[in-house]
């Protein structure tokens, strides 16, 4: 059996005649670039969080890079981050000017732990990133206390937790604004590059919605009030999500079974450690993330039985070479750099398989027996 770490076409088969005609119908009034399908989507995205504002853009990153950068992050500005994500989270705030300031993560719920924040902390510290990893929420209450008393900016990278919750209230809600990443394979997927940045403030909102689109005033395009960027969503792009958004509450919840279902048929491996999720949040479950003994030799051995399965992430982001001028050290970040000897993602999407599964658990299963 081959299990691929992703499946993109096996939800596109699924949804085939809907994305189709969304495809077709942008090609047929030629709005490519904002227009219609983008404005739809904007709305529709807006509406299922709940808030007033939803601004498209290329991409997760520049969602991230161009919310900091509006709300004045910059040169001589510390912002705080998880030492455990993708670089895009790290990678906007230095591209702001401002200095990235790493936390180690929480050895239970992987994200940035929020006990370490406030040493942190310095006269220069700006905004705090939480990155919602691999469909977890972070400890927002906790994140929001220390923001609001200290007088900080909080930006949710909701990259990887689309529709997740904590407390009962959807992540990317929490901070000033919530960005957000349509890579094909993050939990909602565009068929290229797309992102947006969700939020209830006003100003942010416009300004925002401006930098993405050249400093254009909104009013008379001809005018520019700033330099910006070219980040926009295409109308392609803009269909193909407002025809999959209304699928994504089935397929968290699917993701979510899928996790549950890895939880019971991986009990009593004392090899492996499943994942855990945060106490009143609800895991969207982008990656299942084991923490297992002997792991190279497990990942190994899975592909060897045609099981793909990845890291999030092998090298922590304080350790990438691109840091290496931080001059940090593993005894910065002992949780973290424990994690990363230990960690491996299996395979999680709503189309895998009962087969797939008991396939997979088994496997990891015969590995520990045998070797
Ligand atoms: C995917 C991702 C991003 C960046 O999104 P792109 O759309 O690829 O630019 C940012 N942060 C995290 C945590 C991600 O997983």
């Amino acid at each position: 059996m081959h299990i691929p770490f992703v499946d993109l076409k096996a939800q596109y088969r699924a949804h085939r005649p809907e994305i189709d005609a969304a495809i077709a119908a942008v090609i047929e009034s030629t709005a490519f670039i904002r227009g219609k399908f983008v404005a739809d989507f904007e709305k529709a995205y807006a509406e299922t969080y709940g808030v007033k504002h939803c601004v498209s853009c290329g991409n997760g990153t520049d969602a991230i890079f161009i919310t900091l950068k509006m709300l004045g992050v910059g040169p001589g500005d510390e912002v705080i981050t998880t030492s455990n994500s993708w670089i895009a989270s790290s990678e906007t705030i230095t591209l702001t000017g401002a200095r990235v300031v790493f936390v180690d993560v929480e050895d239970d719920c992987y994200d940035l732990d929020a006990t370490k924040i406030e040493a942190a902390i310095t006269p220069r510290t700006k905004a705090i990133l939480p990155v919602h990893l691999l469909g977890q929420p972070a400890q927002m209450d906790v994140i929001m206390e220390i923001a609001q008393r200290r007088g900080l900016h909080v930006v949710e990278d909701c990259a990887q937790a689309h529709f997740a919750a904590f407390g009962g209230r959807r992540v990317g809600t929490f901070g000033i604004a919530g960005t957000f990443s349509f890579y094909p394979g993050k939990n909602l997927g565009a068929y290229g590059d797309a992102g947006a940045i969700i939020t209830d403030d006003d100003a942010l909102a416009e300004q925002v919605r401006m930098f993405a689109n050249h400093g254009a005033d909104r009013v008379n395009k001809h005018e520019h009030l700033l330099e910006g960027v070219c980040s926009r969503l295409d109308g392609l792009q803009a269909a193909i999500l407002s025809a999959k958004l209304p699928h994504l509450d089935a397929w968290t919840r699917a993701r979510q079974e899928r996790a549950a279902q890895y939880d019971e048929l991986l009990r009593g491996i004392p090899e492996v450690t499943t994942p855990k999720i945060r106490a009143g949040a609800s895991h969207v479950f982008h990656n299942y993330v084991l923490r297992a003994q002997r792991r190279d030799a497990l990942q190994t051995f899975l592909k060897e039985q045609g099981i793909e399965t990845t890291r999030h992430y092998p090298v922590p982001l304080p350790f990438l070479k691109a840091y290496a001028y931080l001059g940090h050290t593993p005894a910065d970040f002992p949780v973290v750099t424990q994690h990363s000897r230990e960690i491996i993602s299996l395979p999680v999407y709503p189309e895998l398989t009962g087969d797939q599964q008991q396939y997979v658990t088994e496997t990891i299963r015969g590995f520990y027996v045998r070797k």
